[in-house]
């Protein structure tokens, strides 16, 4: 198991750089708030799972990718 704190969330998506391989790794989203969730991760180098932490510090994005002003 792998800690990552996600760098961008959406309503779609939520995005890490990966600490394996290094490349962005995305996975669906449903909610913009913080939170961990635990996934397979989807890293070609590694198969082992990831908990994805979503905290203060990841920037909540828009469907167009850009970051909202504020989320409720
Ligand atoms: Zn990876």
């Amino acid at each position: 198991m792998t800690d990552v704190v996600a760098k961008t969330v959406s309503l779609n998506q939520l995005a890490y750089d990966c600490p394996q391989c290094g490349v962005e790794h995305r996975h669906g989203s449903r909610s913009l708030r913080d939170r961990v969730e635990s996934r397979g991760s989807h890293c070609s180098n590694d198969s082992h799972d990831v908990e994805i932490h979503v905290d203060a510090s990841t920037v909540r994005v828009g469907a167009d990718g850009k970051p909202l002003v504020k989320w409720p």
